[in-house]
Protein backbone atom coordinates (compact mmCIF):
# COMPACT_ATOMS: atom_id res chain seq x y z
CA UNK A 1 0.00 0.00 0.00
CA UNK A 2 1.48 3.33 -1.00
CA UNK A 3 1.21 6.14 1.73
CA UNK A 4 0.00 9.63 1.22
CA UNK A 5 3.39 11.68 2.44
CA UNK A 6 3.33 15.40 1.43
CA UNK A 7 7.14 16.25 1.06
CA UNK A 8 6.53 20.00 0.73
CA UNK A 9 5.51 22.56 3.25
CA UNK A 10 3.22 25.29 2.82
CA UNK A 11 4.20 27.47 5.83
CA UNK A 12 7.22 29.58 5.96
CA UNK A 13 9.94 28.52 7.89
CA UNK A 14 8.01 24.74 8.71
CA UNK A 15 10.11 22.17 6.66
CA UNK A 16 9.41 18.77 9.05
CA UNK A 17 7.25 17.73 9.62
CA UNK A 18 5.26 19.29 6.61
CA UNK A 19 2.30 21.31 7.15
CA UNK A 20 -0.08 22.51 4.50
CA UNK A 21 -3.25 25.13 4.64
CA UNK A 22 -6.06 25.92 2.38
CA UNK A 23 -7.03 23.98 -0.73
CA UNK A 24 -3.30 21.58 -0.65
CA UNK A 25 -5.24 21.33 3.16
CA UNK A 26 -8.28 19.81 2.20
CA UNK A 27 -6.92 17.59 -0.53
CA UNK A 28 -4.71 15.81 1.67
CA UNK A 29 -6.97 15.37 4.70
CA UNK A 30 -9.49 13.40 1.63
CA UNK A 31 -6.38 11.72 0.10
CA UNK A 32 -5.90 10.28 3.64
CA UNK A 33 -9.65 9.21 3.44
CA UNK A 34 -9.29 7.76 0.37
CA UNK A 35 -6.29 5.79 1.40
CA UNK A 36 -8.72 3.71 4.10
CA UNK A 37 -11.61 4.19 2.19
CA UNK A 38 -10.58 1.71 -0.61
CA UNK A 39 -9.74 -1.13 1.79
CA UNK A 40 -13.18 -1.22 3.36
CA UNK A 41 -15.23 -4.21 2.26
CA UNK A 42 -17.83 -3.72 -0.89
CA UNK A 43 -20.90 -3.73 0.93
CA UNK A 44 -19.21 -0.68 3.46
CA UNK A 45 -18.64 0.85 0.44
CA UNK A 46 -22.26 0.65 -0.60
CA UNK A 47 -23.69 1.40 2.80
CA UNK A 48 -21.87 4.80 2.79
CA UNK A 49 -22.15 5.46 -0.84
CA UNK A 50 -26.17 5.20 -0.37
CA UNK A 51 -25.93 7.93 2.85
CA UNK A 52 -24.29 10.19 0.90
CA UNK A 53 -26.84 9.69 -1.91
CA UNK A 54 -29.60 10.70 0.50
CA UNK A 55 -27.82 14.26 0.92
CA UNK A 56 -27.15 14.66 -2.36
CA UNK A 57 -31.12 14.29 -4.07
CA UNK A 58 -32.52 15.59 -0.93
CA UNK A 59 -30.48 19.28 -1.49
CA UNK A 60 -31.58 18.50 -5.27
CA UNK A 61 -35.00 17.35 -4.75
CA UNK A 62 -35.14 20.66 -3.16
CA UNK A 63 -33.38 22.99 -5.28
CA UNK A 64 -33.42 21.55 -9.10
CA UNK A 65 -36.70 21.78 -10.80
CA UNK A 66 -36.04 19.34 -13.20
CA UNK A 67 -34.98 16.41 -10.53
CA UNK A 68 -37.58 17.44 -8.16
CA UNK A 69 -40.38 16.39 -10.28
CA UNK A 70 -38.45 13.83 -11.48
CA UNK A 71 -38.38 12.24 -7.98
CA UNK A 72 -42.11 13.30 -7.43
CA UNK A 73 -43.69 11.66 -10.91
CA UNK A 74 -41.55 8.24 -9.67
CA UNK A 75 -43.25 8.49 -6.32
CA UNK A 76 -40.02 8.59 -5.01
CA UNK A 77 -38.71 10.72 -1.63
CA UNK A 78 -34.94 10.90 -1.11
CA UNK A 79 -34.81 9.51 2.17
CA UNK A 80 -35.93 6.14 -0.05
CA UNK A 81 -32.81 5.93 -1.27
CA UNK A 82 -30.64 4.04 1.03
CA UNK A 83 -29.98 0.85 -1.05
CA UNK A 84 -29.68 -0.15 -4.59
CA UNK A 85 -32.85 -0.99 -5.09
CA UNK A 86 -34.04 2.89 -3.58
CA UNK A 87 -31.71 4.14 -6.32
CA UNK A 88 -33.57 1.93 -9.42
CA UNK A 89 -36.88 2.89 -8.43
CA UNK A 90 -35.46 6.87 -10.28
CA UNK A 91 -35.61 5.99 -14.34
CA UNK A 92 -32.65 6.70 -15.52
CA UNK A 93 -31.99 9.78 -17.53
CA UNK A 94 -30.25 10.08 -20.86
CA UNK A 95 -28.44 12.43 -23.01
CA UNK A 96 -31.00 13.76 -24.38
CA UNK A 97 -33.13 14.60 -21.42
CA UNK A 98 -30.35 16.45 -19.68
CA UNK A 99 -29.75 18.50 -22.66
CA UNK A 100 -33.88 19.63 -23.00
CA UNK A 101 -34.16 20.13 -19.39
CA UNK A 102 -31.54 23.41 -19.82
CA UNK A 103 -31.51 25.65 -16.56
CA UNK A 104 -34.15 23.75 -14.83
CA UNK A 105 -31.64 21.21 -14.11
CA UNK A 106 -29.65 22.98 -12.22
CA UNK A 107 -29.40 23.64 -8.78
CA UNK A 108 -30.66 26.97 -7.74
CA UNK A 109 -28.70 27.11 -4.61
CA UNK A 110 -25.21 25.65 -3.56
CA UNK A 111 -23.89 25.07 -0.02
CA UNK A 112 -21.21 27.91 0.45
CA UNK A 113 -18.21 25.45 0.64
CA UNK A 114 -19.18 23.97 -2.85
CA UNK A 115 -18.88 27.28 -4.48
CA UNK A 116 -17.73 28.37 -6.44
CA UNK A 117 -19.04 26.55 -9.54
CA UNK A 118 -17.41 25.53 -13.15
CA UNK A 119 -19.20 24.83 -16.57
CA UNK A 120 -18.56 22.07 -17.39
CA UNK A 121 -19.31 21.77 -21.89
CA UNK A 122 -18.49 18.61 -23.69
CA UNK A 123 -19.09 18.23 -27.29
CA UNK A 124 -22.14 15.81 -27.82
CA UNK A 125 -21.64 13.22 -30.21
CA UNK A 126 -23.76 14.59 -32.88
CA UNK A 127 -22.43 18.12 -31.91
CA UNK A 128 -25.10 18.92 -28.91
CA UNK A 129 -23.15 20.17 -26.02
CA UNK A 130 -24.11 18.99 -22.67
CA UNK A 131 -23.31 21.60 -20.06
CA UNK A 132 -23.08 20.52 -16.17
CA UNK A 133 -22.09 22.32 -13.26
CA UNK A 134 -19.03 21.21 -11.49
CA UNK A 135 -18.71 22.38 -7.94
CA UNK A 136 -15.55 23.50 -6.03
CA UNK A 137 -15.95 19.77 -4.12
CA UNK A 138 -16.05 18.09 -7.65
CA UNK A 139 -12.80 19.39 -8.28
CA UNK A 140 -10.96 18.04 -4.96
CA UNK A 141 -12.13 14.65 -5.92
CA UNK A 142 -10.82 14.98 -9.78
CA UNK A 143 -7.63 16.11 -7.43
CA UNK A 144 -7.39 13.60 -5.12
CA UNK A 145 -8.27 10.90 -7.63
CA UNK A 146 -5.49 12.11 -9.95
CA UNK A 147 -2.84 11.88 -6.90
CA UNK A 148 -4.33 8.31 -6.17
CA UNK A 149 -3.60 6.92 -10.09
CA UNK A 150 -0.04 8.47 -9.49
CA UNK A 151 0.59 6.75 -6.12
CA UNK A 152 -1.19 3.37 -7.26
CA UNK A 153 1.48 3.73 -9.75
CA UNK A 154 4.32 4.28 -7.93
CA UNK A 155 5.74 6.73 -10.75
CA UNK A 156 8.89 8.65 -10.10
CA UNK A 157 8.06 12.06 -9.73
CA UNK A 158 11.38 12.73 -10.02
CA UNK A 159 10.96 11.45 -13.94
CA UNK A 160 10.57 13.84 -16.89
CA UNK A 161 6.83 13.87 -18.19
CA UNK A 162 5.77 14.29 -21.68
CA UNK A 163 2.24 15.03 -22.03
CA UNK A 164 0.20 15.25 -25.71
CA UNK A 165 -3.31 16.66 -25.37
CA UNK A 166 -6.43 18.74 -27.63
CA UNK A 167 -6.76 22.17 -25.86
CA UNK A 168 -2.87 22.53 -24.28
CA UNK A 169 -0.41 24.24 -24.62
CA UNK A 170 -1.63 27.41 -25.93
CA UNK A 171 1.32 27.22 -28.59
CA UNK A 172 2.71 24.07 -30.04
CA UNK A 173 4.45 23.18 -27.12
CA UNK A 174 5.98 24.07 -23.63
CA UNK A 175 8.58 23.18 -21.42
CA UNK A 176 7.50 23.37 -17.55
CA UNK A 177 10.24 22.55 -14.35
CA UNK A 178 7.30 20.76 -12.34
CA UNK A 179 4.52 18.40 -13.16
CA UNK A 180 1.94 21.34 -12.09
CA UNK A 181 -0.72 20.47 -9.47
CA UNK A 182 -1.52 18.59 -7.63
CA UNK A 183 1.50 16.42 -8.00
CA UNK A 184 3.33 19.76 -7.43
CA UNK A 185 1.76 20.71 -4.43
CA UNK A 186 2.92 17.84 -2.43
CA UNK A 187 6.70 16.76 -4.00
CA UNK A 188 9.45 17.46 -5.36
CA UNK A 189 8.73 16.81 -9.49
CA UNK A 190 11.15 16.91 -12.51
CA UNK A 191 10.42 18.77 -16.13
CA UNK A 192 7.07 18.41 -17.98
CA UNK A 193 6.92 18.82 -21.33
CA UNK A 194 3.54 19.30 -23.23
CA UNK A 195 2.71 19.26 -27.19
CA UNK A 196 -0.62 20.09 -29.15
CA UNK A 197 -1.89 17.01 -30.46
CA UNK A 198 -2.60 18.84 -33.59
CA UNK A 199 0.59 19.13 -34.56
CA UNK A 200 2.51 16.74 -36.72
CA UNK A 201 2.56 13.21 -35.71
CA UNK A 202 5.82 12.88 -37.14
CA UNK A 203 7.22 16.17 -35.17
CA UNK A 204 5.59 14.54 -32.19
CA UNK A 205 7.99 11.60 -32.51
CA UNK A 206 10.79 14.00 -33.14
CA UNK A 207 9.90 15.54 -30.19
CA UNK A 208 9.78 12.81 -27.66
CA UNK A 209 12.96 11.55 -29.25
CA UNK A 210 14.38 14.64 -27.76
CA UNK A 211 12.84 14.94 -24.15
CA UNK A 212 13.09 11.16 -24.01
CA UNK A 213 10.29 10.72 -21.35
CA UNK A 214 9.84 8.82 -18.14
CA UNK A 215 5.99 8.90 -18.78
CA UNK A 216 3.83 9.79 -21.64
CA UNK A 217 0.40 11.10 -21.11
CA UNK A 218 -2.13 10.71 -24.23
CA UNK A 219 -5.00 9.85 -26.25
CA UNK A 220 -5.06 6.33 -27.37
CA UNK A 221 -5.56 7.52 -31.09
CA UNK A 222 -2.44 9.58 -30.66
CA UNK A 223 -0.56 6.63 -29.11
CA UNK A 224 -1.24 4.30 -32.06
CA UNK A 225 -0.52 6.92 -34.52
CA UNK A 226 3.30 7.47 -32.91
CA UNK A 227 3.96 3.79 -32.54
CA UNK A 228 3.50 3.43 -36.05
CA UNK A 229 5.81 6.61 -36.33
CA UNK A 230 8.58 4.68 -34.25
CA UNK A 231 8.27 1.90 -35.84
CA UNK A 232 8.62 3.18 -39.40
CA UNK A 233 11.99 5.46 -37.76
CA UNK A 234 13.36 2.07 -35.91
CA UNK A 235 13.59 4.43 -32.89
CA UNK A 236 12.22 3.86 -28.83
CA UNK A 237 12.09 6.18 -26.17
CA UNK A 238 14.75 4.39 -24.04
CA UNK A 239 13.87 5.71 -20.90
CA UNK A 240 10.04 5.45 -21.06
CA UNK A 241 8.78 3.34 -18.11
CA UNK A 242 5.09 3.70 -18.80
CA UNK A 243 2.39 5.40 -20.85
CA UNK A 244 -1.34 7.03 -19.36
CA UNK A 245 -3.86 7.33 -21.12
CA UNK A 246 -6.34 9.52 -21.42
CA UNK A 247 -9.70 10.77 -23.15
CA UNK A 248 -10.60 7.96 -25.37
CA UNK A 249 -11.78 4.59 -25.36
CA UNK A 250 -8.50 2.40 -25.09
CA UNK A 251 -9.08 0.08 -28.52
CA UNK A 252 -7.82 -3.30 -27.99
CA UNK A 253 -4.49 -4.44 -29.70
CA UNK A 254 -2.70 -0.57 -28.10
CA UNK A 255 -1.81 -2.34 -25.15
CA UNK A 256 0.24 -5.09 -27.02
CA UNK A 257 1.43 -2.49 -29.95
CA UNK A 258 2.73 -0.38 -27.14
CA UNK A 259 4.63 -3.49 -25.40
CA UNK A 260 5.79 -4.96 -28.95
CA UNK A 261 7.08 -1.05 -29.93
CA UNK A 262 7.96 0.58 -26.38
CA UNK A 263 8.36 -2.10 -24.46
CA UNK A 264 6.23 -0.52 -21.76
CA UNK A 265 2.80 -1.05 -20.28
CA UNK A 266 -0.06 1.35 -20.45
CA UNK A 267 -1.97 2.66 -17.75
CA UNK A 268 -5.77 3.84 -18.46
CA UNK A 269 -8.14 6.30 -16.74
CA UNK A 270 -11.44 6.25 -17.62
CA UNK A 271 -13.62 10.11 -17.36
CA UNK A 272 -15.54 11.78 -18.72
CA UNK A 273 -16.25 15.52 -18.87
CA UNK A 274 -19.91 15.35 -17.25
CA UNK A 275 -18.50 13.45 -13.65
CA UNK A 276 -15.02 13.68 -14.30
CA UNK A 277 -12.53 10.59 -13.44
CA UNK A 278 -14.97 7.35 -13.45
CA UNK A 279 -12.51 4.83 -13.03
CA UNK A 280 -8.65 4.10 -12.68
CA UNK A 281 -7.05 0.86 -13.95
CA UNK A 282 -5.43 -1.50 -10.83
CA UNK A 283 -2.05 -1.99 -10.38
CA UNK A 284 -2.57 -5.28 -9.60
CA UNK A 285 -5.09 -6.97 -11.79
CA UNK A 286 -5.25 -4.19 -14.64
CA UNK A 287 -9.28 -4.33 -14.12
CA UNK A 288 -10.49 -0.72 -13.77
CA UNK A 289 -11.63 -0.10 -10.07
CA UNK A 290 -14.84 2.61 -10.37
CA UNK A 291 -14.34 6.06 -8.16
CA UNK A 292 -16.76 4.80 -5.61
CA UNK A 293 -16.41 7.37 -3.11
CA UNK A 294 -17.34 9.93 -5.85
CA UNK A 295 -19.87 8.13 -7.76
CA UNK A 296 -21.96 4.94 -8.03
CA UNK A 297 -21.98 3.43 -11.47
CA UNK A 298 -23.74 0.86 -12.33
CA UNK A 299 -23.80 -1.55 -15.93
CA UNK A 300 -27.20 -2.48 -17.16
CA UNK A 301 -28.13 -4.83 -19.81
CA UNK A 302 -31.61 -3.73 -22.31
CA UNK A 303 -33.73 -4.60 -19.64
CA UNK A 304 -32.11 -2.46 -17.25
CA UNK A 305 -31.02 -4.94 -15.17
CA UNK A 306 -27.59 -4.72 -13.32
CA UNK A 307 -25.03 -6.80 -15.75
CA UNK A 308 -23.23 -9.61 -13.91
CA UNK A 309 -19.69 -9.78 -14.35
CA UNK A 310 -17.96 -10.30 -17.94
CA UNK A 311 -21.41 -8.44 -19.69
CA UNK A 312 -21.38 -5.94 -21.64
CA UNK A 313 -24.12 -2.79 -20.42
CA UNK A 314 -24.95 0.32 -20.73
CA UNK A 315 -23.03 2.63 -18.02
CA UNK A 316 -25.45 4.59 -15.66
CA UNK A 317 -23.68 7.26 -13.29
CA UNK A 318 -24.58 8.59 -10.12
CA UNK A 319 -22.72 11.45 -8.99
CA UNK A 320 -22.57 11.61 -5.44
CA UNK A 321 -21.11 14.80 -4.60
CA UNK A 322 -22.73 17.16 -6.95
CA UNK A 323 -24.74 19.81 -5.27
CA UNK A 324 -25.06 21.98 -8.66
CA UNK A 325 -25.89 19.51 -11.32
CA UNK A 326 -28.05 16.01 -9.89
CA UNK A 327 -26.42 13.79 -12.16
CA UNK A 328 -28.70 10.99 -10.74
CA UNK A 329 -28.56 7.37 -12.81
CA UNK A 330 -27.27 9.65 -15.88
CA UNK A 331 -26.59 7.37 -18.84
CA UNK A 332 -23.62 8.50 -19.81
CA UNK A 333 -23.86 6.93 -23.34
CA UNK A 334 -20.52 4.28 -22.91
CA UNK A 335 -20.63 0.68 -22.59
CA UNK A 336 -18.19 -1.23 -20.53
CA UNK A 337 -18.06 -4.86 -19.26
CA UNK A 338 -19.17 -5.43 -16.02
CA UNK A 339 -16.54 -6.67 -13.43
CA UNK A 340 -15.84 -9.54 -10.47
CA UNK A 341 -14.04 -8.13 -7.19
CA UNK A 342 -10.72 -7.30 -7.75
CA UNK A 343 -8.72 -9.78 -6.29
CA UNK A 344 -6.01 -6.86 -4.93
CA UNK A 345 -8.09 -6.64 -2.32
CA UNK A 346 -9.93 -3.36 -2.58
CA UNK A 347 -13.70 -2.92 -2.06
CA UNK A 348 -13.80 -0.80 -5.38
CA UNK A 349 -16.16 -2.54 -7.50
CA UNK A 350 -14.45 -2.88 -10.83
CA UNK A 351 -15.45 -3.00 -14.94
CA UNK A 352 -13.03 -5.07 -17.39
CA UNK A 353 -13.07 -2.97 -20.03
CA UNK A 354 -14.53 0.17 -21.28
CA UNK A 355 -15.70 -0.67 -24.43
CA UNK A 356 -17.06 2.49 -26.32
CA UNK A 357 -20.01 4.80 -27.26
CA UNK A 358 -23.50 3.43 -28.68
CA UNK A 359 -22.38 5.51 -31.95
CA UNK A 360 -18.96 3.89 -32.32
CA UNK A 361 -21.64 0.45 -32.88
CA UNK A 362 -21.96 -1.20 -36.39
CA UNK A 363 -25.90 -1.02 -37.30
CA UNK A 364 -26.87 -4.41 -39.64
CA UNK A 365 -29.45 -3.82 -42.17
CA UNK A 366 -31.91 -6.02 -40.24
CA UNK A 367 -31.62 -3.52 -37.04
CA UNK A 368 -29.00 -5.47 -34.97
CA UNK A 369 -25.84 -3.51 -33.48
CA UNK A 370 -22.75 -5.43 -32.18
CA UNK A 371 -19.47 -3.80 -32.38
CA UNK A 372 -17.14 -3.55 -35.20
CA UNK A 373 -13.80 -4.81 -35.46
CA UNK A 374 -12.07 -2.34 -37.29
CA UNK A 375 -7.85 -3.29 -36.75
CA UNK A 376 -4.90 -0.80 -38.08
CA UNK A 377 -2.54 -3.34 -37.47
CA UNK A 378 -4.02 -6.07 -40.17
CA UNK A 379 -5.05 -2.99 -43.06
CA UNK A 380 -0.94 -2.16 -42.97
CA UNK A 381 -0.02 -5.57 -44.03
CA UNK A 382 -1.93 -4.57 -47.04
CA UNK A 383 -0.63 -0.81 -47.63
CA UNK A 384 1.39 1.80 -46.01
CA UNK A 385 -1.85 2.93 -44.19
CA UNK A 386 -1.24 5.75 -41.59
CA UNK A 387 -4.53 6.82 -40.38
CA UNK A 388 -8.14 5.15 -41.12
CA UNK A 389 -11.52 6.00 -39.79
CA UNK A 390 -14.61 4.01 -40.63
CA UNK A 391 -17.80 5.98 -41.04
CA UNK A 392 -21.36 3.98 -41.38
CA UNK A 393 -23.28 6.74 -43.19
CA UNK A 394 -26.62 4.28 -43.70
CA UNK A 395 -27.71 1.02 -43.02
CA UNK A 396 -25.73 -0.16 -46.65
CA UNK A 397 -23.05 2.39 -47.28
CA UNK A 398 -20.01 2.76 -45.08
CA UNK A 399 -17.00 5.14 -46.12
CA UNK A 400 -13.48 3.77 -45.47
CA UNK A 401 -11.46 7.07 -44.78
CA UNK A 402 -7.62 6.50 -45.45
CA UNK A 403 -4.10 8.33 -44.78
CA UNK A 404 -2.03 6.67 -46.69
CA UNK A 405 1.56 7.15 -47.35
CA UNK A 406 0.74 5.85 -51.09
CA UNK A 407 -2.19 5.72 -53.37
CA UNK A 408 -3.49 1.90 -53.22
CA UNK A 409 -3.59 0.10 -56.13
CA UNK A 410 -6.40 -1.96 -57.27
CA UNK A 411 -5.29 -5.08 -55.90
CA UNK A 412 -4.76 -3.37 -52.83
CA UNK A 413 -7.93 -1.62 -52.52
CA UNK A 414 -9.70 -4.97 -53.49
CA UNK A 415 -7.90 -7.22 -50.61
CA UNK A 416 -8.55 -3.82 -47.90
CA UNK A 417 -12.24 -4.50 -49.12
CA UNK A 418 -12.06 -8.26 -47.90
CA UNK A 419 -10.62 -7.34 -45.03
CA UNK A 420 -13.33 -4.82 -44.04
CA UNK A 421 -16.03 -6.77 -44.90
CA UNK A 422 -14.36 -9.97 -42.73
CA UNK A 423 -14.36 -7.38 -40.10
CA UNK A 424 -17.89 -6.11 -39.78
CA UNK A 425 -19.20 -8.99 -40.68
CA UNK A 426 -21.60 -7.92 -43.38
CA UNK A 427 -21.08 -7.21 -47.11
CA UNK A 428 -21.73 -3.54 -46.99
CA UNK A 429 -21.07 -1.56 -49.75
CA UNK A 430 -17.85 0.71 -48.98
CA UNK A 431 -16.78 3.86 -50.59
CA UNK A 432 -12.81 4.86 -50.03
CA UNK A 433 -12.05 8.47 -49.38
CA UNK A 434 -8.58 9.63 -49.37
CA UNK A 435 -7.06 12.24 -47.13
CA UNK A 436 -3.86 13.80 -47.15
CA UNK A 437 -2.00 14.51 -43.90
CA UNK A 438 -5.02 14.02 -40.93
CA UNK A 439 -8.48 13.00 -40.61
CA UNK A 440 -9.99 15.70 -39.18
CA UNK A 441 -10.96 14.97 -35.48
CA UNK A 442 -14.36 15.27 -34.00
CA UNK A 443 -15.67 18.03 -31.63
CA UNK A 444 -13.58 18.06 -28.63
CA UNK A 445 -10.37 16.82 -30.03
CA UNK A 446 -11.79 13.21 -29.75
CA UNK A 447 -10.65 11.21 -32.28
CA UNK A 448 -12.90 8.11 -33.28
CA UNK A 449 -12.35 5.11 -35.75
CA UNK A 450 -15.59 3.94 -36.17
CA UNK A 451 -18.84 6.53 -36.38
CA UNK A 452 -22.42 4.93 -37.20
CA UNK A 453 -24.58 7.80 -38.58
CA UNK A 454 -26.96 5.58 -39.61
CA UNK A 455 -30.32 5.40 -37.38
ZN1 LIG B 1 -7.46 -4.04 -7.79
Amino acid sequence: MTRFQAKLSGIVGNVWPPMVTGLPASLAALMHQLEETQWLPADEIVQHQHQQLIKVATHAAMHSPYFGSRLQAAGVRPDQLSDLEGLRSIPVMVRRELQSAGEDLFCTQLPQAHAPVEISQSSGSIGEPVVVKRTAINHLFWLAITLREHLWHQRDFLGKLAVIRVNYPVGNSENLDSWGAPVSLFFNTGSSHAMRITVDVGQQAEWLEDIDPDYLLTYPTSLAALLQQFERRGTKLPRLRQVRSIGETLASGIREATRKSLGVEIADTYSSQEVGPIALQCPESGMYHIMSESLIVEVLDEHDEPCPPGQVGRVVMTDLHNFATPLIRYDIGDYAEAGAACPCGRGLPTLNRIVGRERNMLLLPDGRRHWPLVGAYHYRDIAPIRQYQVIQRNREMIEVRLVSDMPLTDVQETRLKQIVHESLGFPFQLQFVYFSGEIPRGPGGKFEEFICEAK
